[in-house]
């Protein structure tokens, strides 16, 4: 039973940072305004987020570690509309199970609140604590029993740069939340928390990029966009420069990526790529949210017009056109 629990883990937690998204997605959806995550040896010795949103009730507790145990999604037909980004019900079980985690949350109104530990997936004590509002969860020795899989994690630098982006995106997709990341006991990113996506994006890609990035803003029918991209001179010589979202979604996609270096076309010297965030919005039937936990590429029912679409604004606004 444990095998199969953690081959089936294996489909979600691939490595520390999904670990590090499925726990930022939860505090996320959970309404918090301020988001803390430690980490320590690459995120295999210590995963911590410490949110400040509803907390779990205490009858929800070991049901929140339940493999398909989600309380967001009423029916199958609320995939085409999901307002959260989890709804799978499987992440928490997911790490559980190849993992040491411990709880402590508090629903707010509650006189105290509670704790809850477990190990190989099966959960022992929940007992009451004191803390206020929230959840923060505690991961330790990830894959400590699943040698195949710690085997295949690549160094500490190189995992925790991993979390450095997805925390980076997720800070650029929620402005109004003020994201702090702790590595090995050093501040290493703190956003301001004020709604504003320039300067939530001069933390992440430094004031010189950030503060000369234009604005680009479009609409057109049922969707819109906006965002930031950098200035011509401020170029990069990767590709890593592009946070993409779609409905406030982290997203993989060739199409948006394309659509972004086709309106830099001319612009830049050939072989450097732009930064941008993009915040694209669109009716979720356009969509397709894989049911996979692992795939991340987004599809469009309309490849063409999203392209087309993205492209425009783009080149718009690094034409300096009006909207
Ligand atoms: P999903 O997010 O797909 O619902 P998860 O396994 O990620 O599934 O989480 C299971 C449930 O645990 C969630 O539906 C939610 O009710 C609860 N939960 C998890 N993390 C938090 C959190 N930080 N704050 C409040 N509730 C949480
Ligand atoms: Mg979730």
């Amino acid at each position: 039973h444990q095998t199969v629990a953690r081959i089936a883990a294996g489909e979600v937690v691939e490595r520390p940072a999904s670990v590090v998204k499925e726990l930022l997605e939860n505090s996320i959806d959970a309404g918090s305004h301020r988001i803390d995550i430690e980490i320590k040896g690459g995120g295999a010795g210590l995963i911590k987020v410490s949110d400040d949103g509803c907390g779990i009730l205490s009858d929800e507790l070991p049901l929140a570690f339940a493999r398909h145990a989600t309380s967001k999604l009423s029916s199958f037909d609320d995939l085409s509309s999901i307002g959260t980004l989890g709804f799978r019900g499987e992440a928490l079980g997911s790490i559980a199970a190849v993992a040491e985690v411990e709880v402590t949350t508090a629903v707010s109104g509650s006189p105290s609140g509670k704790m809850m530990s477990l190990r190989g997936g099966r959960g022992d004590i929940v007992r009451p604590i004191a803390r206020a509002c929230g959840t923060t969860i505690s991961v330790s020795h990830l894959f400590r029993e699943v040698p195949a899989r710690l085997k295949f994690l690549k160094s500490d630098t190189t995992e925790t740069g991993h979390i450095v982006t997805v925390v980076s995106n997720y800070s650029l997709a929620y402005p109004e939340v003020r994201f702090k990341l702790i590595v090995d006991g050093r501040d290493t990113l703190m956003t301001p928390g004020n709604g504003k996506l320039r300067d939530t994006a001069i933390e992440i890609l430094g004031h010189h990029v950030a503060a000369r990035m234009i604005e680009i803003s479009a609409v057109d029918g049922s969707f819109s966009i906006a965002g930031l991209v950098s200035a011509p001179e401020n170029s990069r010589a990767n590709r890593t420069g592009l946070f993409l979202f779609v409905n406030r979604r982290w997203v993989r996609s060739h199409i948006l990526s394309r659509a972004i270096e086709e309106a830099c076309h001319g612009l830049l010297t050939v072989g450097r790529y732009p930064n941008a965030i993009i915040n694209l919005r669109l009716p979720p039937s356009d969509t397709d949210i894989n049911i996979h936990p692992a795939k991340t590429e987004i599809k469009f029912r309309e490849d063409g017009k999203v392209f087309e679409f993205v492209r425009q604004a783009v080149r718009a606004a690094l034409l300096g056109e009006a909207p």
